[in-house]
């Protein structure tokens, strides 16, 4: 199968938001519905999964290898690829897997991934050759994917994403970061500002990941960007009973759905930053909905 005619940016949809806090003032607020790119892989991973099997495939790789949490959508969206497009698949999963396993490992068991459970402890060394030696004897030979697809590749394949909307309909666009790979991706396409969502706790982290991934990358900015790290919510995947009853509000209102890790937090930081007179009123602001939401059921 020809991967590249497989990753293929579809059409994806931006939809502008009835927002009295946005309209008010002459601005407007409206997503990017980049988790509607394909059926199966959430969102930003399909981009970041794209140059990655790309290569894979270019290269003579059988086997896919890569890490994740239990919920990972990157483990996810990596079993439904190598399904897809014939690869074996082979999932790093941080702590004792469950006797029963949750939706989200079952689903990559599913489609055909080997999960392989180590410890937090382990988990720590995941970029030491010699666990990854211990790992090739194993499994045999096998292409790395970084966890959450942090790699050159998957910030090329995140740029892409600049395409997705017309520079000159926006003034600031908005994403949830993770590892900020995808908001350094970004940075090398996007002309128009990005804002960066920290879903998880550090003073300063993502800013200074972000600048890393550039230099690593050996990209240029082609535009301003910034990175808030005050609404992580108490840090990664920690909810808020307001995060979720503004979740919960959102998808009543808007019909679109939302998580709390990712897509929820961003647009929630959103809201108060509008409230607290962040943005110049007449702003139109562009939020980046990057998928994830099979991890919606972990949190029912
Ligand atoms: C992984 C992920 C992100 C974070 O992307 P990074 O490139 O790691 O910053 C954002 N949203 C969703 C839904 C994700 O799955």
């Amino acid at each position: 199968m020809d991967l590249a005619a497989a990753f293929t940016t579809p059409a994806i949809p931006i939809q502008s938001l009835a927002d009295p806090l946005f309209s008010a003032g002459g601005g407007r607020l409206s997503i990017l519905r980049a988790d509607r790119v394909h059926a199966g892989m959430s969102g930003n991973k399909w981009f970041k999964l794209k140059h990655n099997l790309i290569r894979a495939r270019r290269e003579g790789h059988q086997t896919l290898l890569s890490f994740g949490g239990p919920w990972s959508n990157h483990l996810h969206a990596l079993a439904l690829a190598g399904r897809e497009f014939g690869f074996r698949t082979v999932g790093i999963v941080r702590g004792q897997l469950p006797e029963i396993l949750n939706p989200c490992l079952q689903d990559a068991v599913n489609a055909g991934m080997q999960l392989h459970a180590v410890t937090r402890e382990q988990y720590r060394h995941k970029n030491d050759p010699v666990f990854l030696r211990g790992l090739e004897n194993q499994y045999g030979e096998f292409f790395l994917i970084p966890e959450g697809g942090a790699n050159r590749e998957g910030a090329l394949g995140c740029a892409e994403l600049a395409d997705c909307y017309a520079p000159d309909q926006f003034d600031l666009v908005c994403m949830a970061c993770g590892t900020g790979t995808m908001l350094a991706g970004l940075a090398s396409r996007s002309p128009v500002p990005l804002l960066g969502i920290q879903v998880l706790k550090g003073e300063g982290y993502l800013a200074r990941e972000v600048q890393r991934h550039l230099d690593r990358f050996a990209f240029k900015a082609r535009c301003h960007w910034q990175i808030d790290d005050r609404h992580h919510g108490g840090g990664y995947a920690r909810t808020t009973p307001a995060l979720m009853a503004f979740i919960e509000e959102f998808e009543r209102l808007h019909r679109i759905p939302l998580e709390p890790v990712y897509t929820g937090k961003v647009l929630h930081a959103i809201m108060d930053l509008k409230k607290r007179d962040f943005f110049p009123q007449n702003w139109s602001i562009l939020v980046i909905h990057s998928g994830g939401l099979q991890g919606r059921r972990g949190f029912i």
